[in-house]
């Protein structure tokens, strides 16, 4: 079998689209060692700057010494304690759901959810940016998936209107969308949803924490608590820690925990993951000024790279990828910017389509105003150099 390995890996290489890891000292400091370099890290899903706050620590601590590192199994055996219970109440609360359901990460609650509530017979429309995780959920269902341009509410209508069978159905997008930033059209998709009488699942892995007044998500960014039925989301990215939810109604949530197969077959999260992951939901609603500083960040890096001259999508959130094009160029480009001591990946194909290889950059609440007048500076340098941007425009 190695040779057949052998000459897959040649293959992947040839394209230019190996992948490798790079050993971080920490992936949630805004300054981080790689390799025995010191780098000021833009790549982080760490957003708030929870995932090194010391109150998640203690609580993580204080649920090991608790409870023991492990969770001795699955919910629906020996797995279930009483803190798992309350995470699920508090993420229903900020969710402005009835209930919700942990899973071990928000790639196993799509999975889970998607596949064990449409079945055959059934249809889902998809945008067709969405998450790796919702597109394998899809796959898994046996349902129609139907992808839709991204953010297109005129392809999803047509799509909606041409569909005759009878079976349920249901709208998917993520709610921030993991490689360009921008914001699902909730307020146009609810409509649609209504007229053709389809649900709603909204993948927020990256709104939680970060968007609405509550940090509630795009949902709560919205004010459409009432009119989307199920949320997606993780526990890793705001809130700090690790493991994903599903929240909607109470039946839903009930029927998950009989029929979705990511739930029923995989161990409770670890006490330590869930008490810190209580720490984060609540931070995240009781401490506004951090996704505060996270915005202004974001739109600061946002507004200075654009007036460089970078194709930049419509983002006002945290993700802000440059478009590059070319999957060497980009690969090119970051590690340029490693040189000068800045870690932002490049994502290449299969995680984007061809030719649309960009550099991702993730800002954080901590990052300082230095670190991110040093990457606007950098990067606009490298890009001129590149010739991947052709003039300077007025910097502020
Ligand atoms: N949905 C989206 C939009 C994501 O970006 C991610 C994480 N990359 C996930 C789901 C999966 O979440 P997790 O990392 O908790 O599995």
């Amino acid at each position: 079998m190695n040779d057949w390995f052998q000459r897959q890996l040649e293959a992947i290489e040839a394209e230019g689209l190996t992948r490798t890891l790079r050993s971080l000292s920490t992936g949630n400091d805004t300054e981080v060692m790689i390799e025995g370099n010191k780098y000021v890290l833009f790549s982080s899903n760490n957003y708030l700057g929870l995932a090194t706050d010391s109150r998640l620590k203690e609580r993580a601590m204080n649920g090991i010494s608790l409870y023991g590192t492990g969770s001795g199994g699955a919910r629906l055996t020996t797995g279930n304690m009483v803190i798992h219970e309350q995470l699920e109440r508090e993420i229903a609360e900020l969710k402005g759901t009835e209930a919700s359901i942990l899973f071990s990460s928000g790639y196993l609650a799509n999975v889970g959810f998607i596949s064990s509530v449409m079945g055959e017979g059934d249809v889902i429309f998809s945008d067709a940016w969405n998450h790796a995780s919702i597109i394998d959920g899809c796959r898994l269902s046996k349902a129609v998936t139907i992808r839709y341009a991204h953010a297109d509410m005129l392809d999803l209508e047509e799509k909606l209107r041409a569909w005759q069978g009878d079976g349920k159905k249901l709208i998917v997008t993520d709610g921030v969308f993991s490689m360009d930033g921008d914001i699902a059209p909730l307020p146009e998709i609810v409509a649609l949803a209504k007229k053709y009488n389809a649900y709603i699942l909204v993948d927020d892995a990256h709104g939680t924490g970060v968007l609405g007044e509550r940090g509630g998500g795009t949902v709560d960014y919205f004010g459409l608590q009432h009119e989307v039925d199920f949320v997606v989301g993780t526990l890793s990215k705001a809130v700090g820690t690790e493991g994903g939810f599903v929240a909607g109604s109470s039946l839903a949530i009930q029927y998950l925990r009989n029929r979705a197969r990511t739930f029923i077959f995989q161990t409770a999260l670890s006490p330590g993951v869930i008490e810190a992951a209580r720490e984060g939901i609540r931070l995240i609603q009781y401490e506004p000024e951090r996704r505060q500083r996270l915005l202004k960040n974001a739109h600061f890096l946002y507004t200075n790279l654009t007036r460089q001259g970078f194709t930049i999508g419509p983002s006002n959130t945290p993700i802000i990828s440059l478009l590059i094009g070319d999957a060497n160029q980009a690969v090119q480009f970051s590690e340029q910017l490693m040189e000068e001591g800045i870690f932002i990946p490049a994502i290449r194909p299969p995680t984007v389509p061809q030719g649309s290889s960009r550099l991702r950059i993730t800002v954080m609440a901590t990052h300082t105003e230095k670190q991110l007048q040093t990457v606007v500076d950098h990067v606009g340098e490298i890009g001129r150099r590149m010739g991947v941007i052709k003039s300077v425009g007025n910097l502020v």
